[in-house]
């Protein structure tokens, strides 16, 4: 049976993306559709704009940073029309690269919404047809609120970069990634930020420890973070948005952000009618191989719910190409992957927390908190966090977090060690870089505790 393509993507967000340019240069006809931008989360409405508000929220700091050093510089307040309308543009120009990619890849893409008609065949939103022998669906995710009275009135990471002002006041619910990064941008940017989580502390899942401190740094900045709060209703008041919450306080708010979690996009893609079976949270079911119930359909990325991070994406869809494509199953490796949090202060982390590797096994942690040089220079009280997790029995570091500007990038670097199944002893004789914030990683003489 001939068909109109070796392979036919639907969504272009970095997942597909990469695996249409690699699955093209090995010489396969390939096609894509996009019903939005090209791009997807990451570039248009997610890591690269979120990185670039983190960046300009981050100024203010700075500014007074740079006063305690002895500049004579005034700050006039931020110009959120200014930084919008280069932001967007810089956006654009993503757009235009990914759209580029693929085009110079041999890639045929489709401005076009697709859903699936056969294991084969894909019906694109102009109400063509195209056959293909395999079928990728990479289709992400979206922002998820839940129901209750007001819902409506609430915006999400979608329309954040999109406001028409800079609100005076913004409530943001939810304790995660997204949530947390958020209520630093707002802050940092002038905005009087409130934050409500349901939960105990900020970060689930993460090192305990970690989140303590970025949480006790967040309120030290200034953020209002409620703990234990949910929100109630919410209601219009002329050009403010009244909150009931569940702590019994009612507050009025410019705009209310939802950061309460993310679903796939993998509703009406016509999955049921050909078996492929989707998981509680509404995610496509896929094997170790990214293979859905239907052969000759696979799916990769956050539409799949594993771990929801673009470089993930990007390597389910490599190792996509390599099995489908080169005859070389491959599994992309979900174990050890170094994250980051934007937060303010940053969090860089990889591996077991202290909680989790103490369920598993007897563990040594060290840990430091101090003032960094830089910002006590400038006379502040901010703290930072160098932390490792290391197995008794081999001696393995299970786990390291840091809580630190910068940290982000100290963890994409200590990732490598950890990955390469680093002792604490290699570590250690590693010399340090002096006098940075991470050679702290290096000189962690004794356990705080032994678990
Ligand atoms: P998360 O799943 O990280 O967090 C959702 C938050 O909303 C949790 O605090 C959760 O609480 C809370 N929540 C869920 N349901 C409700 C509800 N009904 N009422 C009140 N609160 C609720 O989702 P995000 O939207 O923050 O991020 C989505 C994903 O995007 C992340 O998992 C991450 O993979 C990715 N991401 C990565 C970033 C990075 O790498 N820096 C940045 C941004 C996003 P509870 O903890 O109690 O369940």
């Amino acid at each position: 049976m001939s068909f109109d393509y070796d392979l036919f993507v639907i969504g272009g967000g970095s997942g597909g993306v990469r695996a249409a340019r690699v699955a093209a240069a090995g010489g396969a006809k390939v096609a894509l559709a996009e019903e939005d931008r090209y791009g997807g989360t990451c570039v248009i409405r997610g890591c690269v704009p979120k990185k670039l508000m983190v960046f300009a929220s981050e100024y203010a700091e700075m500014a007074d940073d740079a006063r305690a050093y002895g500049w004579d510089l005034e700050n006039k307040g931020f110009d959120w029309d200014h930084f919008k309308t280069k932001l967007h543009s810089e956006l654009d120009r993503l757009e235009g690269i990914y759209r580029n990619l693929l085009k110079n890849a041999g890639v045929e893409s489709f401005d076009a919404r697709a859903t699936l008609a056969d294991p084969h065949t894909v019906t694109l939103s102009d109400g063509s047809t195209k056959t293909a022998k395999h079928i990728l669906i990479a289709t992400g995710g979206r922002p998820w609120v839940p129901e209750f009275t007001g819902a409506e009135l609430a915006i999400t990471s979608n329309e954040i970069f999109h406001l028409d002002k800079l609100p005076e006041s913004i409530l943001i619910v939810g304790g995660g990634y997204i949530a947390s990064e958020f209520a630093g941008i707002m802050n940092g940017l002038g905005v009087k930020t409130a934050q409500y989580y349901r939960g105990a502390q900020i970060l689930r899942g993460f090192d305990d420890e970690a989140r303590g401190l970025v949480a006790e740094e967040m309120i030290q900045s200034g953020i209002d973070l409620k703990l234990g709060t949910n929100v109630l209703e919410m209601h219009r008041e002329g050009d403010k948005i009244r909150v009931k919450a569940s702590n019994g306080d009612e507050s009025l708010f410019d705009q209310v952000m939802f950061a309460t979690g993310r679903k796939p996009n993998a509703d009406d893609l016509g999955l049921e009618a050909l078996g492929i079976e989707r998981g509680r949270g509404g995610e496509i079911v896929v094997d170790q191989y990214s293979q859905t119930a239907v052969p000759s359909v696979y799916a990769i990325g956050d539409v799949t719910d594993r771990v929801n991070l673009t470089p993930v994406a990007i390597r389910e869809g490599m190792a996509f190409v390599e099995t489908v494509f080169n005859g070389n199953p491959t599994s992309p490796d979900h174990e050890l992957i170094p994250t980051a949090i934007f937060t303010q202060p940053e969090m860089g982390t990889i591996g077991l927390s202290e909680e989790r590797a103490a369920e598993q096994e007897t563990i040594e942690v060290y840990s430091t908190s101090f003032k960094p040089m830089q910002q006590a220079f400038a006379g502040r009280a901010q703290r930072v966090l160098m932390k490792l997790i290391v197995s008794q029995a081999t001696r393995k570091v299970l786990g390291c977090h840091i809580v630190a500007p910068g940290a982000g990038e100290m963890i994409q670097l200590v990732g490598i060690a950890v990955k390469m199944g680093a002792t604490k002893e290699d570590f250690d004789r590693t010399v340090a870089v002096h006098p940075t914030m991470s050679e702290e990683l290096v000189t962690l003489k004794s356990p705080v505790r032994t678990l």
